[in-house]
């Protein structure tokens, strides 16, 4: 393992070239590039573009396929049916969550994610089990990835009676959020659904992340709800909400009255891409001052057969459905699986490529970040705390920069 005291020759964002110093883990101080010897303590990165590592801001650790052969998808036309197909993929896998999890972890940490926040699955059949799996795999990857985890009732609250109670136990024993699914469409009940959500977070102070899938003037009453409850209960800037189809559906009136509540109420949109739906119109909800943020969701489960960790590539594809085409389009996007998911995390000081920050990067086979995005150079440099990360894949041999 390379723990080098100074990663020199980087190209940052701005086109600076510095040497990068570390110490105990952070960056100690950013100087103007030096030519000197490589060796154990100087790594020279060669002029490559080196930023902040990728942040995840949404994924479902518990439920991926990977360790196993490849799943052929099963198919469900509701969100409702498509949670009774989950169920039964997932009984009886040979492959226990504790492992699945850990090999798509260290997938993720490979492509240069650094910091993650994942659902788990909490429910009257799984109990806390799959929490306690998602805790010991925290545990034993520290040294490679900082994880928050969400405790997320995937078969709703009030349709399975028992959830509130477990969701209030997983805070206790060790989720750092509490989630929620789908108020009208799947519990029918918007407002008992979030009175458990909301009362969750106010008596544990801790923030809320529901995905809401319910779509058109139905999907932007509830995010205005949930707008509303976050400014009542002084959630500001910890509510995300993920997919929010709605503000891609619904009509333009509605979509930028709901684009304001969010804003007032620093409540964060997650996408992801999610195929032949409506997406959130990111440049329009950024005009807005709502921020919206990447996660690649389901990788290789029960839910999709796409996916693989790569946040790079989440943002391309994020980019691509977009029409993101300028330079500051791009780096925007580029952003969307950068800063800004590290915001909604609440990373603050410890993140980012600033003196006093842990020193979690990525280096890069491009010149630049618009370049990074549009071509998701597989030559990667993973560090992590200062250190490089071995498991990480190595540079194109034949690019100079
Ligand atoms: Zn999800």
């Amino acid at each position: 393992m390379t723990t080098p005291d100074i990663f020199a020759n980087c190209r940052l964002a701005d086109g600076r070239r510095v040497d990068l110093h570390v110490a105990k883990g952070r960056i100690s101080d950013i100087l103007p590039a030096e030519v000197g010897p490589a060796g154990p303590d100087r790594f020279d990165l060669g002029g490559r573009l080196v930023v902040p590592g990728f942040v995840d801001g949404h994924v479902h650790l518990d439920k991926t396929l990977l360790g196993l052969p490849f799943q052929a998808h099963r198919p469900g036309d509701t969100v409702a049916e498509r949670i009774a197909i989950e169920k039964a993929v997932l009984r009886d896998l040979p492959v226990p969550v504790e492992q699945r999890a850990h090999a798509l972890v260290t997938q993720m940490s490979r492509f240069g994610t650094v910091a993650l926040r994942s659902h788990v699955d909490i429910d009257t059949d799984w109990g806390l089990s799959n929490l306690h799996a998602l805790l010991r795999v925290r545990e034993a990857v520290r040294a490679i990835m900082d994880i928050q985890i969400v405790a997320f009732p995937q078969n709703g609250i009030l349709r399975d009676p028992g959830t509130a109670a477990l969701l209030d136990e997983a805070i206790r024993a060790g989720a750092d959020l509490i989630g929620g699914l789908d108020p009208a469409g799947i519990d029918s009940d918007i407002k008992g659904h979030l009175d458990v959500v909301f009362g969750i977070a106010e008596r544990h102070g801790v923030g809320i992340d529901i995905h809401l899938h319910d779509a058109g003037a139905l999907g932007c009453f509830e995010l205005r709800d949930i707008a509303a409850r976050t400014i009542a209960a002084g959630l500001q800037g910890r509510v995300a909400v993920a997919h929010a189809f709605a503000l891609g559906y619904s009509d333009q009136a509605d979509v930028d009255a709901t684009a304001e509540a969010l804003a007032r109420a620093e409540v964060a949109i997650m996408t992801n891409e999610p195929g032949p739906v409506s997406m959130p119109p990111v440049a329009r909800l950024r005009a807005a001052g709502v921020t919206v943020f990447a996660g690649s969701d389901n990788i290789r489960d029960a839910w999709s057969p796409y996916g693989n960790g790569d946040m790079l590539e989440r943002a391309m594809l994020i980019g691509y459905r977009q029409g993101m085409k300028t330079d500051a389009d791009l780096s925007h996007t580029f952003a969307m699986a950068t800063t800004l998911p590290a915001r909604v995390l609440g990373l603050g000081g410890d993140y980012g490529l600033a003196v006093g920050a842990r020193a979690d990067l990525v280096a890069l086979d491009a010149t630049s970040v618009p370049e990074a995005l549009v071509a998701r150079p597989s030559g990667r440099m993973v560090i992590k705390g200062g250190r490089v990360l071995d498991h990480a894949s190595s540079f194109s041999e034949s690019a100079s920069y």
